[in-house]
């Protein structure tokens, strides 16, 4: 059984936030991202972290930042009946 890993997004501009994923997600890749850009100005991903607590920990040890979950990977923190 393959162990999960768990990212964390953070970008500047133009928006201050972090963002937890999982490492399947489409737009995480394994911590490399979508980007294509040569230079990531800003934004950084953090990872990757054995528990989503190491993770969530990382995430509210920035400072100054908003803490989102991944609608993709998280959709159960979504789903609000
Ligand atoms: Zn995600």
């Amino acid at each position: 059984m393959e162990k999960e890993t768990y990212f964390v997004f953070e970008k500047w501009n133009p928006k201050r936030f972090v963002r937890i994923h999982r490492d399947e997600c489409s737009s995480c890749f394994y911590g490399r991202g979508t980007q294509k850009l040569a230079k990531r100005v800003s934004c950084k991903w953090n990872g990757p972290y054995g528990t989503l607590e190491e993770a969530e920990g990382k995430a509210r040890s920035i400072p100054a930042s908003e803490v989102l979950f991944c609608k993709l990977c998280f959709p159960e923190k979504f789903d609000k009946p």
